[in-house]
């Protein structure tokens, strides 16, 4: 039976990126040996590391001044990287889920933390509005994709003249990023891009350097802007699917023409929850629901047909969709990989499902 994957991460990937490293597993760039077996110096992973970089710098518009990074330790290592780094001694954060309350748990081991905003008494329902940056912070940290929660915010805020920090990882290459107003964007791979282990790091190169304490090596970005990311082993088979991936994103016109593929297909789903009588959104403002991760409960008095409607789902390949436990429901993952076709057999599933009950 075909699977409709909407797991939340790790997650779906394209069958170019699947096939492609299944490939090089067997055979890698024609070496007679796997892809897991060869240096990370051997010319054939160089061209690799560097073609996946230059195609996120042209994907991105990164412009000149910026290094774009492949680091390990997850986005959450970044959690910890970006105040090492950049907080001299205060930082603004806005506090929109779970992600949010774990980059501002770290960054307050480093300095003075100001929550400029926060949605935690509405159990992350919406994104805050109408908050001030203070001026003398060292930067402004934001999550564009609240991934547990469902909410997103498409735009760049205004920080004045705060450096701008995001974490993007489960919505970058979903639109287009004016990576000029950023000073550092980061991203784990594992949600729209290639399987767990590596994180892409775009950084401003004047941004840092700024700092007086003393940074360990590894935590550094200058160690691995100096070294091109090859200080130490990078994590090689995530790295060469995430440049299939990328390959595959240029091939369908960029990241214009994903995000127009990405909203048809949220619109779809949440046309089909408002239009229910039986399932409901989470986020209040329709403004802030994200396109990637769609979370939705029953209405109370369908409640207890939850977990009927998960086995429902599964009996038509439909995997994934159950909801984070501090959300419950459920949450349907619409990264770029994702067919329109998954989402109108969950929508075909929803209709089925509520003319039975
Ligand atoms: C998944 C996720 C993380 C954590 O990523 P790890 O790579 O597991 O550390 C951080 N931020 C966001 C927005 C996420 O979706």
């Amino acid at each position: 039976m075909k699977k409709h994957n909407f797991y939340a991460g790790p997650s779906i990937l394209s069958q170019y990126t699947i096939k492609n490293t299944a490939d090089a597993i067997l055979d890698f760039a024609g070496t007679g040996l796997s892809i897991l077996e060869v240096s990370h110096r051997s010319k054939e992973f160089v061209a690799v590391i560097e073609e996946a970089r230059a195609l996120v710098k042209e994907l991105l518009d990164v412009p000149e001044g910026y290094s774009v990074l492949f680091l390990g330790g997850g986005a959450s290592m970044q959690f910890c990287m970006v105040p090492y780094n950049l907080m001299a001694k205060k930082a603004a954060y806005l506090e929109t889920g779970t992600w949010a309350v774990n980059a501002i748990k770290e960054a307050r081991l480093f300095g003075e933390v100001d929550v400029v905003g926060s949605s935690k008494d509405a159990n992350f329902t919406y994104i805050p509005k109408g908050y001030t940056v203070p001026q003398d912070a060292d930067y402004f940290h934001f999550t564009s994709n609240n991934t547990i929660y469902g909410t997103e915010m498409r735009y760049d805020p205004d920080a004045g003249n705060v450096r701008l920090v995001a974490d993007m990882s489960s919505d970058i290459f979903s639109r287009p990023v004016d990576v000029s107003k950023y000073d550092l964007i980061y991203a784990g791979a594992q949600k729209n891009l290639a399987p767990a282990g590596v994180t892409i790091v775009i950084v401003r190169e004047d941004a840092l350097g700024h700092v007086d304490r003393v940074i360990p090596t590894m935590l550094d970005y200058r160690t691995h802007i100096k070294k091109d990311s090859m200080f130490n082993t990078p994590p090689v088979l995530p790295i060469y699917s995430a440049m299939q991936t990328l390959r595959w994103y240029k091939e369908l016109g960029g990241v214009r023409e994903l995000e127009k593929m990405d909203l048809a297909k949220a619109e779809k789903l949440y046309d089909a929850i408002d239009s229910s009588r039986m399932f409901i959104g989470t986020v209040t403002d329709p403004a802030d629901r994200s396109i990637m991760n769609v979370t939705f409960v029953m209405r109370p008095e369908y409640k207890d047909l939850e977990k009927a409607f998960v086995d429902f789902a599964a009996e038509r390949g439909i995997v994934g969709i159950k909801g984070h436990r501090s959300v419950g429901g459920f949450r349907a993952s619409l990264y770029n990989a994702l067919p329109m076709e998954s989402v109108e057999a969950l929508v075909a599933a929803m209709n089925d499902f509520q003319e039975r009950h």
